[in-house]
């Protein structure tokens, strides 16, 4: 969401409840013109209402609710004026108190996602002790007018619905919260799946497949914007020798240290990928010929100079490779095969070499 979306979002839903707003207006309107409702009643509680949404539209609008709550919207502190509302109707207009009840679980149930559970149970509660303390003001103020029956029943209903209410919202919400919690979860999955697909099980290097894309791409940005790239092809000596005489499991163990050797020696910007076996494909992008060599220098010095003994005794590892850079007159297919037979050379020269692929 960028700055202004909270601002929308809290107008947004401002505007929503707009309607129902309007609504009571027009309710006490034809009630006044009918004459079921006194004139000044139905005006105190509209002016209330009005004032009431004009300084909710001038938080939100400000931005203020932002600075204010986390919510946006300000549904909490709307909530508890909206019961304010339905308990000054309560007080004033003894027809509407009937549907105080009602009113009051609409106004929590319509902002009840945007409630923490801290917020719903105060505003549950904060309704309740409206409805408790209007009720003791109105047989205070003005005993004649109420009928102690019907707000018993009231207040009672009030009681069971509100409690109904929290426990409702209690067990929406933890079905929410189990949904986002799945959800997220799913996408952390996704995304260590795709890690995971893009990489090679035994070195962690890419795989022959992302290797594929990324030199697919390089090739399409050489096309565009003639960013030269080099790729070299490297393959260690006499590995078939190392797993006669040491096993498997040591081959294995070349296999990941040659890969971690190479990683740390070649640019942040290359790309490293096993193409099988144990031959390795590097990618150097915006790299001349020159470079590359360098950097296979490099890889080829960190491999030969590495301790290889003390992962089996007598243990030695050198490797070989060839590199080509692409030209435009070549397909990367053939600019594969000359850094092949690049390989092919540094491998017949006697191996532990680097070799370019002759222009
Ligand atoms: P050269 O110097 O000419 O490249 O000789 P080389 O012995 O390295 O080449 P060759 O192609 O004859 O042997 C490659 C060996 O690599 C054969 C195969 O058993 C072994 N190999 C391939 N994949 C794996 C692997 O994942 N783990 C282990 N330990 N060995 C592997
Ligand atoms: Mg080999
Ligand atoms: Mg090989």
């Amino acid at each position: 969401m960028g700055p202004l979306g909270p601002v929308h979002d809290g107008v947004r839903r401002l505007a929503l409840t707009l309607p129902s707003y309007a609504f009571i207006a027009m309710l006490l309107v034809a009630c006044a013109s009918m004459g079921f409702v006194q004139p000044w009643q139905s005006a105190v509680v509209i002016g209330y209402n009005v004032v009431g949404i004009g300084t909710f539209y001038g938080l939100v609008r400000s931005g203020m609710s932002t600075a204010l709550a986390q919510d946006s919207s300000l549904a909490f502190q709307r909530v508890l004026f909206n019961a304010s509302m339905v308990m000054l109707a309560y007080a004033l207009i003894p027809m509407a108190r009937g549907l105080a009840l009602q009113w009051l679980c609409l106004t929590i149930l319509y902002d009840m996602r945007r409630m923490s559970k801290v917020q719903v149970r105060l505003a549950a509660a904060s309704a309740y002790a409206m409805l408790i303390g209007t009720v003791l003001l109105i047989l205070q103020c003005s005993p004649s007018s109420i009928d102690m029956g019907a707000e018993f029943v009231n207040v009672a209903m009030a009681s069971v619905t509100l409690c109904v209410l929290l426990v409702v919202t209690q067990i929406g919400q933890g079905v929410n919260q189990h949904r986002k919690q799945q959800q997220l979860e799913l996408e952390r999955t996704v995304a260590q799946l795709n890690a995971l697909s893009i990489r090679d099980g035994l070195t962690q290097l890419f795989n022959r497949r992302h290797f594929q894309t990324l030199l697919d791409e390089e090739v399409r940005r050489n096309h565009r914007c003639r960013r030269p790239f080099c790729v070299a092809i490297l393959d260690i000596d006499f590995f078939k020798r190392v797993n006669d005489q040491h096993g498997h499991a040591v081959g294995d163990v070349v296999l990941r240290e040659v890969s971690r050797l190479a990683q740390g020696a070649i640019g942040p910007t290359h790309a490293l990928a096993r193409w099988g076996g144990e031959e390795f494909l590097l990618l150097m992008p915006e790299t001349l010929l020159p470079a590359a060599m360098d950097t296979l220098e490099a890889v080829r010095r960190a491999v030969s100079e590495h301790d290889w003994g003390q992962h089996a005794a007598g243990l030695c590892v050198t490797l070989s490779a060839g590199a080509c850079e692409h030209g435009d007159d070549l397909n990367v297919n053939s600019t594969l095969e000359r850094a092949d037979r690049a390989l092919y050379q540094a491998k017949h020269g006697g191996r532990d070499q680097v070799m370019a692929a002759s222009a």
